[in-house]
């Protein structure tokens, strides 16, 4: 049997790891955009960082590929998927049969509407060129704006300012992380990252970047402009549907795939950040991995559903363990959210319950019990005799099977 991947990125990696595994015989070939081997994205920050050499950016030594014996071909994108004749055609001109195809596109980074963000000095990070071409700019460029206060905008901020850069975060919200975060946790949140010398301008709008073809700063809605020349936007990513909406699949924010990650054509499959699964696109690492770890055994023909990722994160921001799962303002009938927090120590955790059940959590502030509540809150436990208890520094979570 003949698998195409589409895609290099952690869904179709993971997906061609799985599917050898699974089958030594399977023919197996990944098709990759980018010119370099896998590498996980998070490793991007530690690389801006400066705490990451560049040879440690990879996931697998030299070679992996051919011991595996799955096929790569990297700086090659698919172009065209010919479903009637089951061939791709690639950039580089050539076609491939396969039984089975996989779309694992990703996502691209969303360049904000905002006027002036094709000068030189305007970024994204989503890919190891962008990093590159980042730090490439900071070397002679130290004043730096980030548009965008999510997990990524806040990740970046901390990577450069560790590089000296002068940083001022822009979010358009009133608050920090505003999916991950209610606005106490995110005022704390704010309050850390502002001692470590970055500067933070909420509910903010950058209109316009100004410069005549080099950044030099920016205007805002009310008018006001700051002086930044490296501008880096972090305002979210949209899948990349890449050659499935010329084959004529389904979609709609994403690809859309069922539980078994299929698309509307039996042979053709979809994972991670380019799939809509149940009205979700994800985004997010876990289900990246849960999402192709199913294909692969579906592409199969071994059954294994997919019923969706709880959301669920832990980072460290500005010094703070940062976690936070599944619905984390409850609010309305049946909810009910308790709360332990010491601001001036940065801790702040929160439940949420609905009708009982564990729903949402924040963990801020302390690693301690994050894994488990994150756990509880996918299982979605019943905790309601034990939810005070669960706040506390003591509580073993082992008491909760
Ligand atoms: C800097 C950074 C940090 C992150 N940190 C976290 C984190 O801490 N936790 C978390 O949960 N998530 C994080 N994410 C998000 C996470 O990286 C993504 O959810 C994950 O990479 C999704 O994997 P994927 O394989 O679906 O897509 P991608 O990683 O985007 O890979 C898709 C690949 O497909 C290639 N491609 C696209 N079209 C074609 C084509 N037509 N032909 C050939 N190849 C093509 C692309 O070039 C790309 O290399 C982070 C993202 C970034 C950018």
């Amino acid at each position: 049997m003949n698998i195409v991947i589409v895609g290099n990125g952690l869904a179709g990696t993971l997906a061609a790891k799985t599917l050898r595994e699974l089958d030594p015989e399977v023919k197996i070939e990944i098709f990759g955009e980018e010119k370099y081997p896998y590498y996980p994205r998070p490793n991007l920050i530690e690389f801006l960082a400066g705490r990451l050499p560049y040879e440690k950016l990879f996931a697998f030594p030299e070679g992996w590929n051919e011991r595996q014996r799955i096929g790569l071909h990297l700086g090659q994108s698919v172009t065209r998927i010919r479903p009637a004749e089951r061939t791709i055609e690639t950039s580089a001109g050539a076609s491939f049969p396969y039984d089975v195809l996989l779309l694992a596109t990703g996502a691209r980074a969303v360049i904000a509407p905002v006027a002036g963000s094709g000068q030189k000095g305007v970024f994204v990070l989503r890919t190891l060129d962008d990093a590159q071409a980042i730090l490439g700019h900071l070397r002679d460029h130290k004043r730096a704006a980030v548009l965008g206060g999510g997990l990524l905008g806040l990740e970046i901020a901390r990577a450069i300012r560790g590089r000296g850069a002068e940083v001022l975060v822009v979010e358009f919200f009133d608050r920090l992380l505003p999916r991950q975060l209610d606005p106490a946790a995110a005022a704390i949140l704010k309050a850390q990252i502002e001692k470590t010398g970055i500067s933070v301008r909420l509910g903010a709008v950058a209109k316009e970047i100004v410069g005549g073809g080099h950044a030099r700063g920016l205007r805002f809605e009310s008018g006001d402009e700051v002086e930044a020349d490296a501008v880096i936007i972090a305002a979210g990513v949209t899948p990349e549907f890449g050659p499935a909406k010329d084959a004529g699949l389904a979609f709609a924010r994403g690809i859309l795939v069922d539980d078994r990650m299929r698309t509307d054509k039996p042979e053709i499959f979809a994972a991670g950040d380019a799939a809509e699964h149940r009205g979700q696109v994800y985004g997010i690492i876990p289900a990246a991995f849960e999402q192709a770890r199913a294909a692969a055994y579906n592409m199969l023909g071994m059954d294994m559903p997919y019923a969706g990722t709880v959301p669920s994160n832990t980072l460290k921001i500005a010094g703070l363990y940062v976690t936070s799962a599944g619905i984390v303002s409850g609010e309305g009938h049946g909810f009910e959210s308790l709360v332990r927090a010491v601001p001036e120590e940065g801790l702040y955790k929160k439940i949420v319950l609905k009708e009982g059940r564990l729903v949402g959590a924040i963990w801020m502030g302390t690693k301690k019990g994050a894994s488990e509540v994150s756990r509880l809150v996918a299982l979605k436990k019943d905790v309601e005799s034990r939810k005070q208890d669960l706040l506390e520094e003591t509580f073993d979570f082992a008491e909760i099977p």
